[in-house]
């Protein structure tokens, strides 16, 4: 019988997440062929790999729920401090500028901009990543986000949006919102499923595809009736946008006389199959209908912040709504998210006391585990995979520490991230992700983004007082 491979984190405050949360103090983690196998004070058998957690924290991976690859460094320095247009969101202001980029950016190009997306991702604490790709599938680009994947170890949940034309989800043009061509939706649904039909369990089980409408304004009603039909028919999840902006609940009010929320109960869409990305404008009867349906929410602060504005987080968890947190296209330091999750939510409940920095983590962790169906994620339990991450404690900026998550999540940043593993393997391994030689990567990043400004300089397509090269006061 050939022996486990097994891997010891040694000497942790070990906090175990899950539905029960435990702190340990001063304990081992022990993983053996991928999945947590004991936690015990001090362990004794034989291991492959040791990663020493002393005045570390040791907590699950978290879970980076809504991103999409390859778009945040486009638009990055750019759509900061942009004015946004009413009722808009910020990638409205940056559309012209993001597609220019399918457009015009080389497969070279475009697969180095991933890669340095998912270095951030990773290093941003992330063990899996649920992943929306607005890219026309027959382009392929999102083969270089799977083929990632398989090269660095983490964890992916992919969906492939519909409709996948950037235009169809509105973009700024002379100060209006205006949107394109939506192409075959319907067909763009069934690419999806196809993917899910070749690649979901594959990569030792780490890679799984579910479905992704853009939002309740961009997709026909009869796309998400079979989006629905399709989720329950494979077992899978769907995951949108909803009541991210005013102009989308401007939409959908007027071709329907509700609310994005309501509208999507009253066609049966809602349910614990779905989860849902910002729910910013949204009401206490929407709330009420999420918590009654068992909806998932994705709660993204930093993102919304630059936008000016906060989304309900303390709102959902008092009426039971499960939340899970996300960076979006922004900063991905999810330890970052995680405290403008408690400061933001703080402001709007006008509480200190409410949220807390367990009730986030909480999210990262284990509410996102339970949005994706997954009771082997999120935890650091006996049986449950063996994604964990190592955080250091022990800087002038964090100690003494007095309670480990509430220092990990106002004092720490994702620098103090040391090590993170998946199904007990190195990720991120001594601060560095496994795999991506940064300093090779960087200059072939600036090069590409340097180009598109340039380009989109030159054809006069950057947002309003935009210019480039950045002036030095504006
Ligand atoms: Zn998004």
């Amino acid at each position: 019988m050939a022996t486990a491979n097994v891997t010891v984190v040694r000497n942790g405050t070990v906090w175990t997440g899950g539905p029960k949360p435990r702190l340990l103090a001063n304990s081992d983690v022990v993983i053996a062929d991928g999945r947590i196998a004991a936690i015990e004070p001090s362990y004794r058998g034989r291991a492959d790999l040791e990663i020493d957690a002393g005045g570390a924290l040791v907590a699950p991976g978290l879970i980076n729920a809504h991103v999409h690859p390859g778009a945040s460094h486009r638009a990055r320095g750019v759509a900061e401090d942009l004015s946004v247009t009413e009722g808009a969101a910020f990638y409205h202001g940056v559309g012209r500028l993001l597609a220019l980029g399918l457009d015009e950016l080389r497969p070279d190009e475009f697969a180095a901009l991933m890669e340095w997306d998912a270095a951030e991702l990773l290093l941003g604490g992330a063990t899996t990543i649920i992943a929306e790709m607005i890219v026309p599938v027959e382009a392929g680009l999102h083969t270089i986000w799977l083929n990632l994947i398989e090269r660095l170890g983490f964890r992916g949940q992919l969906g492939l949006t519909y409709p996948n034309k950037l235009g169809a989800i509105g973009r700024v043009q002379d100060g209006k919102i205006v949107t394109g061509d939506a192409g075959d939706v319907m067909g763009a649904l069934e690419a999806g499923l196809r993917l899910h039909d070749t690649h979901d369990g594959t990569l030792g089980g780490r890679l799984r595809i579910h479905l992704s409408p853009h939002g309740p304004d961009t997709v026909p009603e009869e796309v998400l009736r079979a989006t629905k039909r399709h989720c329950a028919e494979r077992g899978i999840h769907a995951h949108l946008h909803l009541a991210q902006h005013l102009s989308e609940c401007e939409t959908v009010m007027a071709r329907t006389g509700k609310s994005p929320v309501r509208y999507l109960h009253d066609i049966g869409f809602l349910g614990p199959d779905i989860m849902a990305t910002h729910v910013t404008h949204v009401d206490d009867a929407d709330i009420a209908l999420l918590a009654e349906t068992g909806t998932h929410v994705v709660h993204c602060s930093y993102r919304k912040a630059k936008e000016g504005i906060t989304s309900p987080f303390w709102e959902f968890l008092e009426k039971g709504v499960n939340v899970a947190i996300a960076t979006d296209s922004f900063s991905h330091d999810l330890i970052l998210d995680l405290k403008l999750a408690c400061l933001l939510g703080k402001i709007r409940s006008g509480s200190v006391g409410h949220p807390t920095a367990h009730q986030a983590l909480v999210c990262a962790t284990h509410g996102a585990a339970r949005a994706l169906g997954r009771p082997d994620l999120g935890s650091i339990e006996p049986g449950a995979r063996g994604d964990l991450m190592v955080v250091a404690l022990d800087t002038p900026f964090i100690a003494p520490v007095f309670d480990p998550i509430r220092a990990m999540v106002y004092h720490a940043t994702a620098r103090d991230i040391r090590h993170t593993l998946v199904d007990g393997q190195p990720v991120v391994r001594d601060g560095k992700v496994v795999g991506i030689d940064l300093d090779a990567l960087r200059p072939k990043v600036q090069a590409a983004c340097n180009r598109l400004w340039s380009l989109a300089s030159d054809r006069n397509i950057l947002p309003a007082g935009v210019t480039y090269p950045a002036s030095c006061c504006g």
